[in-house]
């Protein structure tokens, strides 16, 4: 799958927005990115999970695991391409933790996989949480990179697409500057 194709299905499914939107950050920004909307048919999100595991095919990976929510369903698809288990990490009073019963053996070979990396955040604390338990991170993968390859999550990363957003502040916005209305994304029918 290129880059391109990736990105087409993206704007197709109203997941990749262009215009001038107020960010839950506060922040502005002539694109919004919801991840969500590209996956909601499990057709296109297996074409996700098997362009990600291609990369990985060689590697031994004997578990995926993602960052609940926002990971979930793009990191079973990945398992299910390398025909791996799955198991994901989420917020327990407010720190990313391994739950559910979910076991991890010393030095199991485990990929990390995300829908979009912004800053690297919650996939780092993802891999915190899965080395505190004995796991070994192969790498870790997301569909969009948003951070135009910047992100540093400590291990080997890919992503499908490296997308560079632009955000401003209020004051500083050149589509504010311009006299357009910024809309939270949403909050309109497209
Ligand atoms: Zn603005």
């Amino acid at each position: 799958m290129t880059a391109e194709k990736i990105l087409a299905h993206f704007r197709q499914t109203n997941a990749l927005l262009e215009g001038h939107f107020i960010l839950s950050s506060g922040l502005h920004s002539p694109n919004y990115l919801q991840c969500a909307l590209a996956l909601q048919y499990p057709f296109d999100a297996a074409k996700f999970g098997r362009a990600i595991a291609e990369h990985y095919k060689n590697e031994l990976v004997e578990t995926v695991a993602s960052p609940a929510i926002g990971g979930l369903v793009i990191g079973y698809e990945v398992a299910k391409a390398l025909n791996v288990r799955f198991i994901w990490t989420e917020r327990e009073n407010g720190a990313m933790t391994v739950r559910r019963g979910f076991s991890i053996k010393e030095n199991e070979k485990i990929l990390v996989v995300e829908d979009v990396i912004t800053t690297g955040g919650s996939t780092r604390e993802c891999i915190a949480a899965l080395e505190k338990r004995g796991g070994k991170i192969v790498g870790a993968a997301s569909i969009i990179d948003r951070s135009g390859g910047a992100a540093d999550v400590g291990v080997p990363r890919i992503a499908l697409v490296s997308l560079e957003v632009p955000s401003y502040e209020k004051k500083d916005c050149p589509l504010c500057e311009r006299g357009d209305e910024a809309v939270k994304p949403g909050s309109r029918k497209i």
